[in-house]
């Protein structure tokens, strides 16, 4: 029997929107089904750097300058010192995730992916997806269904090489943004990542191990940015979400497959979730059209390599409150430091670049 579409994706986030457009590049029919109504709102830091940018970009999306707010680089600020860099090439955008979402939908319809929205998908079937009684065959699945996803533990893919959680509390305020930089606020065991999201609004996310940790009591651990935050008036209710650092066995069982959160993720800390996403997408696509999910595997891998040493590093400095005063005063005495780290976290930088930096960094402080 004749399947009723090639590609079955299960959850219409930005994984599975992304999956959706790249199947359909590569020329196959796909169906997308998730159980909420557009558009989908998740707490998230709302901030893509020039590599997710340019991924997003390879799926046919751009974000409109008038919906979103341009950032030229990154600032840390911990222990009254700050370290800023700009981004090598390019720029970084803030956009809400609603609006994000909107622009991918839009995209996804041009397309040609069939979109079914409500549509909680309630198991796997040997020739397709259940939707409650209802049968949909399909020659690929995938399961795009976020961290918690079923879909992984329906196609027993549930298995971990790591699994850790921090837990995160995100609000917009009303103000205009003071900076062109997107900041991460370092407190005790916890940090603030502020994004430029409109010309009056930032987003705030708190992320930290305790999940009873909000922002307004974490505020006053953070003097110079609450004293920023003092006039504002909130423009979104504060909605909490996990961020984890997941690495599974395996990505695919026969012909299901994961994408997104659902197949692992890196800590929000270094804002390359959504890039990680689109990417894997890409190559998803790529794998279907040659029935190889194997190859899949290896290069979901390899795309998660770099941003998952970049968040090893940085939450080191996390756990560590005096290696990361110390990390900062190297950055300080040597502002190219923080540059070439920025450039390595968003993959402008050689592996040698890399090496040298790493050299560099631990001779400051040695020596500091
Ligand atoms: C605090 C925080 C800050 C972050 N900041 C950034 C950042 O600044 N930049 C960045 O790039 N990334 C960031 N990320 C990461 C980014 O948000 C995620 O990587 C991204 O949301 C993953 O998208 P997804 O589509 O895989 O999952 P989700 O967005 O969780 O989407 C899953 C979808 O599946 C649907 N679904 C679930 N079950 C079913 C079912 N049975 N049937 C049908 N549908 C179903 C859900 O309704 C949902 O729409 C952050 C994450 C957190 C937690």
């Amino acid at each position: 029997m004749k399947p009723a579409t090639d590609v079955f994706i299960i959850g219409g986030g930005p994984a599975g929107l992304a999956a959706g457009i790249a199947v359909r590049q590569q020329g196959l029919e796909v169906v997308v089904a998730d159980g909420a109504r557009p558009p989908i709102d998740k707490p998230c830091g709302e901030g893509l750097m020039p590599d997710g940018c340019a991924a997003l970009a390879q799926l046919g999306i751009s974000v409109p300058e008038e919906l979103s707010r341009p950032f030229r680089g990154i600032t840390f600020i911990s222990g009254g010192l700050r370290a800023e860099a700009n981004f090598p090439t390019g720029t970084g955008i803030g956009v809400r995730r609603t609006v994000l979402h909107r622009l991918m939908v839009e995209r996804a319809e041009a397309a040609g992916v069939s979109l079914l929205w409500k549509t909680p998908v309630t198991a796997l079937h040997a020739e397709g997806v259940l939707l409650g009684q209802e049968l949909v065959r399909s020659r690929w699945i995938v399961g795009a269904d976020g961290g918690h996803s079923l879909v992984r533990r329906w196609a027993g893919l549930d298995r971990f090489l790591c699994d850790r959680t921090r837990f995160a509390f995100r609000r917009h305020y009303r103000i205009a943004p003071w900076t062109d930089s997107m900041e991460l606020h370092w407190g005790p065991k916890c940090q603030i990542y502020v994004t430029p999201v409109a010309d009056d609004e930032i987003c705030v996310a708190l992320v930290s191990g305790d999940p009873h940790l909000r922002l307004d009591a974490a505020l006053p651990a953070f003097p110079e940015f609450a004293a920023r935050l003092r006039d504002a008036e909130p423009s979104s209710a504060e909605r909490g979400a996990t961020s984890s650092t997941r690495k599974l066995r395996q990505v695919y069982q026969g012909r299901v497959a994961l994408v997104g959160d659902a197949s692992g993720a890196v800590d929000s800390i270094t804002g390359e979730g959504l890039c990680l996403t689109f990417r894997q997408a890409q190559v998803l696509a790529e794998c279907f059209v040659r029935g190889d999910l194997r190859r899949y595997q290896k290069e979901h891998r390899k795309l998660a390599r770099r941003p998952a040493m970049m968040a090893g590093l940085m939450l080191t400095l996390d756990w560590k409150t005096s290696l990361r005063q110390r990390v900062m005063r190297a950055f300080d005495s040597d502002p190219r430091l923080f540059s070439r780290m920025l450039a390595m976290h968003v993959g402008a930088l050689s592996s040698l670049d890399f090496a040298i930096n790493g050299l560099s960094l631990g001779w400051h402080l040695v020596t500091a």
